[in-house]
């Protein structure tokens, strides 16, 4: 494939397997992925970066591919000694894993900025692709609910996403500024994918990062956005994003995911649109939003199907758009 510049925005599982496919297909170094830093939080004092982990986890090819979250081949003894203790162990953290949160919050503690940290872990587990926290500062997701404000781990993990949500904001978000590199990079960039993530707290931080979404939205002559559904048939692979948008009073669908993100025609985001082919009696709909249409299988079960599907979304979205 020739050398272009491409730029994914992402969260964690749906994220991480996008990013895996074009890592794998894109020349070295041509890929810049800005992670979603909104479901950071502390435990036992230590700095816990949740999707940041899974994307390079991923990519290092140490992540474990059954839970979505924490490392491969994991051992669990300290969980285990915690248990004995009568510790908090509603979040779960393996010994490899813990290693991560222990040494990054020792070099945060240094002053080294999450971007740097980042860039030092990838360079040890031999990730080439640029991944970037999308802010050094602390912007946290809340999620707005029937319980109230819930910190997001606490409604994620503790309360397994069972409150009603009525709607999220990102704390520390309007202050906050993109990492060092991110708006470089989108500028740089010939194409930008918005990952099949969640469109309501693993993208919509990225872009409440003052710049970003402006940057984005600025005409730069070849430069072209595209997203793709993590809906498919009404429902998410995993996670809560179907709820979200049941409970917000939106019917969970590609073309609602669509219209999350809008078409540059009408103000919003996007060129093109990526969706899975059981949603394709949406096409208008969605090409009604002033949409260059894309319809394929979307669900990534293999490392195969990641590398097919990057193919295929790289080839629409370098293709003449209709
Ligand atoms: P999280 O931060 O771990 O929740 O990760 P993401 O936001 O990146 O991923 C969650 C979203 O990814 C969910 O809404 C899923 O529906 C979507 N997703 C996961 N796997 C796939 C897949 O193979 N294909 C598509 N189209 N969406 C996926």
């Amino acid at each position: 494939m020739v050398e272009i510049k491409v730029v994914a925005l992402a969260g964690g599982v749906g994220g991480a397997k996008m990013v895996d496919g074009l890592a794998r297909i894109l020349p070295d170094h041509s890929l810049t992925v800005i992670v979603n830093t909104g479901d950071d939080f502390d435990h036992f004092g230590l700095r816990i970066c949740p999707d940041l982990d899974t994307i390079c986890y991923t990519l290092a090819g140490i992540a474990n591919p059954e839970t979505g979250w924490g490392r491969k081949e994991e051992t669990w003894k300290v969980l285990e000694a915690l248990v004995e203790l009568g510790g908090p162990t509603w979040f779960r953290i393996g010994d490899r894993d813990l290693a991560t949160h222990l040494e990054r919050t020792r070099r945060l503690a240094e002053g080294i900025t999450l971007s740097e940290i980042t860039q030092q872990f990838c360079d040890r587990w031999g990730v080439s692709t640029c991944v970037i926290p999308m802010t050094n500062a602390q912007v946290s997701t809340i999620v707005k609910s029937v319980e109230g404000d819930l910190a997001f781990q606490d409604y994620f993990v503790k309360r397994k996403c069972e409150p009603r949500v009525s709607g999220f904001y990102f704390k520390g978000g309007e202050t906050a500024e993109p990492s060092p590199g991110i708006l470089q990079a989108i500028r740089e960039a010939k194409i930008v994918i918005i990952c099949p993530s969640n469109p309501w707290v693993s993208i919509d931080p990225i872009l409440a990062i003052p710049g970003i979404k402006t940057t984005l939205m600025t005409p730069l002559g070849l430069q072209r956005v595209f997203a793709i559904s993590p809906i498919i048939a009404g429902a998410a692979v995993k996670g809560p994003a179907a709820k979200m948008y049941f409970e917000m009073g939106i019917e969970p669908s590609a073309v609602n995911v669509a219209q999350h993100y809008g078409s540059k025609r009408n103000q919003g985001l996007l060129d093109g649109f990526v969706f899975d082919s059981l949603d394709q009696d949406q096409t208008d709909e969605i090409a009604n939003l002033g949409l260059a249409t894309f319809k394929t299988n979307t669900l990534m079960k293999s490392v195969d199907d990641r590398i097919r599907f990057a193919r295929e979304v790289m080839d629409f979205a370098t293709a003449p758009l209709d």
